[in-house]
């Protein structure tokens, strides 16, 4: 596999873009290697500068469900390009997405859109906090809700902690206001609320983590978010940008039968174009500007091509729910070969998956937060990601992010994967 052209692609880039990428993934450096450049993408494949063909199971970090260059939504994005990009002004095509939205997920009574997850997140946190009047907020160590300051934060020390910044240029002071809790314990978050309990404005929560390998929420830790947040007036967010259509149309608070107060969104809803959105209560979506005080606005937000694709996407999905028992199947089957392979090889890996989003951690433990997902041999994926990009498959350059299936892809596809996983995971063994 030659990658000389993208090698040429990336010195250039490195010149003029800081580290050459316009996110910090994109770089491979936690696998060791420069990045292919892609040239384009078709169904469930993607293609490089160099002519090199991949499987693709990061779908642009999940939301190309339906796969590369999906014909209707091409089409209608096709029609659409033709009438106007962007008018900063009212269109038919964001009601239609808002209503198609607020029809089919039973929590959503009002959504606004934005540009991104983090716009989301951050939005939903000032509309919690507009609504509370309080100023604490608590996010769990190991989740990622973008990269707006009060949220970049890393746990302290100590079992009852606030956050330290996990950035240089975040104010400690724009942090104080931020407690980090450790997912999927009970007891500290009880702690939390028992000294803090009043003047908390939300919990904001990844229901099935993404962002630190999958790592779900258990039931019982699901359900004492929800009753802790009722007992002392704080909302619940949910932040559904990656789970959101992809573990169930109706995201991940369909699988735990939990109503939050807030949804954010983004990836999937923008079927491959930059998108955000935040909704849920009426009562409390009504304090949002200009009917409320709560200020946000966007110069993009809800631009036609933006909700063209995701409208179409999220249409496609809502009428043919077999697209999700598809996933989920292809999903075990991927899963299940990979356990197989791991204990012929007498391996250690850890395996969580909730549908087409799947993950094996390279540890003995069971992963079910940071710490442990923490135990990960990183140096093992690298060897495991290099052997299957390889062998042209393209799974995430890190240990520590989901793997995705789409709906273009077919049992050939797992077959052929697993062959290369076979080989990816001797070469692992081959380490000691
Ligand atoms: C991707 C992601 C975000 C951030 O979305 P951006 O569009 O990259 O800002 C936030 N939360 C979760 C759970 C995500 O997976």
């Amino acid at each position: 596999m030659s990658l000389e052209k993208s090698k040429e692609l990336f010195k250039r880039a490195q010149k003029i873009i800081p580290g050459g990428v316009n996110s910090p993934v994109r770089a491979f450096s936690s696998v060791n290697m420069e990045p292919p450049f892609i040239e384009r993408g078709k169904g469930t494949y993607i293609y490089d500068e160099d002519g090199n063909k991949y499987i693709d199971y990061v779908g642009s970090w999940g939301p190309l469900i339906l796969g590369h260059c999906h014909p209707e939504v091409v089409k209608n994005l096709k029609e659409v390009v033709d009438r106007g990009t962007s008018f900063g002004a009212c269109t038919e095509i964001e009601i239609k997405m808002a209503e198609l939205m607020v029809s089919t997920i039973p929590s959503l009574e009002m959504v606004r859109m934005v540009n991104s997850g983090t716009e989301a997140t951050m939005t939903a946190l000032r509309l919690a906090r507009g609504y509370t009047g309080r100023n604490k907020i608590v996010k769990f160590n190991g989740n990622y809700h973008g990269h707006s300051d009060s949220l970049l934060i890393k746990a302290g020390s100590g079992a009852l902690t606030h956050g330290v910044p996990n950035s240089p240029g975040v104010p400690e002071d724009v942090v104080k206001n931020t407690i980090t809790a450790r997912y999927n314990d009970i007891e500290n978050i009880e702690e939390i609320f028992k000294k803090y309990g009043e003047d908390i404005a939300a919990i904001i929560v990844e229901p099935i983590a993404g962002n630190m390998g999958v790592v779900p929420a258990t039931h019982e830790f699901a359900n004492r978010l929800r009753s802790i947040t009722e007992e002392y007036g704080s909302l619940l967010i949910y932040d559904e940008v990656m789970t959101g259509f992809r573990v169930a149309y109706e995201g991940a608070q369909s699988l735990y039968n939990i109503k939050p107060d807030l949804i954010c969104y983004s990836k999937i809803i923008g079927g491959g174009l930059p998108v955000g959105a935040f909704g849920g209560r009426r009562e409390i979506m009504e304090l949002m500007s200009p009917v409320g005080p709560v200020y946000q606005a966007g110069t993009l937000s809800g631009n036609p091509l933006a909700m063209t694709a995701g409208y179409t996407t999220l249409k496609i999905l809502y009428e043919n729910p077999d697209i999700y028992t598809e996933l989920n199947r292809l999903g075990e089957k991927l899963a299940n070969g990979l356990k197989e392979h791991v204990k012929t090889l007498g391996l250690k890996a850890t395996f969580n998956a909730v549908g087409s989003m799947l993950c094996m951690f390279f540890t003995d433990k069971e992963v079910v937060d940071f710490e442990t997902a923490m135990t990960s041999d990183t140096q093992k994926y690298a060897v495991y990601f290099r052997e299957m990009l390889r062998q042209g498959i393209y799974i995430a350059p890190s240990q520590f992010e989901a793997t995705f299936i789409n709906a273009a892809m077919t049992d050939e596809d797992i077959d052929i994967t697993l062959e290369a996983a076979y080989n990816a995971l001797e070469a692992v063994k081959r380490m000691g």
